[in-house]
């Protein structure tokens, strides 16, 4: 018994100290506490002022013992992120809390965490190494954009890639465009107009990397179109490890204005108009990665049912045709949903969907895809094969519908 006891209490200071670390792309955590003994860290997801929603969380733990029980608990950021607004709890507490030991692949922890009695939701999680990364969900960081970017440049000759713009605060917002500038059909993809919805990056990696396929669905589309995809609009706060939604005085996804605050909405615009006026766009679809409990849907054009003629087909294919293909690992809801949150005329022209709605044809389709997220079928491949699935629907439309010029 002595013996149990001495092995335990050595077991115990052989612990090493646990520091934690958030400063790195992507990192964001603010210390509520730090308990050596019980090995419990508590954070709350830092709040960047004025810098939207308060949600995301990603950091580094080390000193942690191989085997060792770790206790993560994050609770919601007390302070307002606008006005008077704080944050409800549930945008920063995923069933799963998402771990890795190199900061690149991530998993599920094992067990699904747990309230505590003043709201926190704590994680359980065996250590795996002597350090690891603790996230929201798995990042998607710019570092992971040029990563993706280059490897789709090297596999296909042909695309170009661009800097869409330079961000307020200098970093490089890029693109790629793969296909013939002029081509017969134009498509135009983006993600993270939401910072915090990585999710919405991870799909659209799976779209690209789809796109880029050797799939012979893929081949022939790339045949017959050319596509402009971004995968992080707003780099700064990706970069930061800030919420972005709700950023003070706008968030990019009500900067679709006439005068845009943010030079990558602003260059984003132009290009779009540009391909309007010589080709004609086909289709723009925004990916973001919403509420805790939503599935995977598009929000479509308000008014949807009172439209008519050529217009409305094109929508009714493509939610017809998003049903048949997007089925994996959950499917699309057949239906479109509407931003009513959404109230003023004013407002729905500010997102990015309903400005390329305003200055496209009626040929063009214009759709928010949202990917619910609190799920531990949300990971990388899991978002990949939503992506593949969006890739497969936009073959199908692109193969039934005229050219939009
Ligand atoms: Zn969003």
């Amino acid at each position: 018994m002595r013996l149990v006891l001495l092995s335990l209490v050595l077991c115990t200071l052989a612990h090493a100290e646990l520091r934690v670390d958030s400063n790195f792309e992507g990192g964001n955590a603010e210390v509520v506490n730090l308990d050596q003994t019980t090995r419990t860290l508590r954070i709350m997801p830092a709040l960047h002022e004025g810098r939207g929603w308060p949600c995301w969380w990603h950091l580094k733990v080390e000193g942690l013992t191989v085997g060792e029980d770790f206790t993560l608990q994050v609770q919601a950021q007390t302070k307002p992120y606008r006005e008077k607004l704080v944050l409800a709890r549930s945008w920063c507490q995923p069933k799963h809390a998402w771990i890795s030991t190199d900061n690149v692949t991530f998993k599920p922890c094992a067990t699904p965490g747990a309230l505590t009695e003043d709201k926190a939701m704590s994680y359980v999680i065996k250590a795996e190494a002597s350090q690891m990364w603790f996230a929201w969900g798995t990042p998607f960081v710019p570092s992971t954009a040029e990563k993706l970017l280059a490897e789709i440049a090297t596999k296909l000759p042909g695309a170009k890639r661009f800097e869409l713009a330079k961000t307020r605060d200098g970093r490089a917002v890029n693109g790629i465009r793969i296909g013939n500038e002029d081509a017969a059909h134009q498509v135009w993809v983006n993600a993270r107009h939401h910072a915090w919805e990585a999710g919405g990056s991870w799909v659209g990696n799976g779209f690209i990397r789809w796109f880029a396929s050797d799939e012979p669905e893929a081949v022939a589309l790339r045949q017959t179109t050319c596509l402009h995809f971004v995968p992080i609009m707003d780099v700064d706060n990706v970069a930061i490890g800030s919420g972005g939604k709700d950023a003070v005085p706008r968030d990019h996804n009500r900067d679709w204005a006439d005068q845009p605050l943010y030079p990558e909405v602003a260059a984003a615009q132009r290009m779009i108009a540009d391909i309007e006026k010589k080709h004609g766009l086909n289709v723009y679809i925004d990916l973001h990665n919403p509420g805790a409990d939503d599935p995977i849907f598009f929000f479509g054009p308000f008014g949807f049912e009172r439209m008519t003629g050529v217009q409305q087909q094109h929508y009714k294919q493509w939610i017809d045709l998003a049903a048949a293909n997007i089925t994996k690992p959950l499917h699309v809801l057949d239906k479109y949903r509407y931003a009513t949150y959404v109230t003023t005329e004013e407002e729905r022209g500010r997102m990015s969907s309903g400005w390329v709605r305003a200055h496209t044809s009626d040929a063009s389709v214009s759709v928010t895809l949202e990917t619910g997220w609190n799920s531990k079928l949300m990971s990388v491949e899991g978002y990949g094969q939503i992506g593949a699935g969006l890739g497969r629907t936009l073959a199908a439309y692109l193969k039934t519908t005229p050219e939009s010029k």
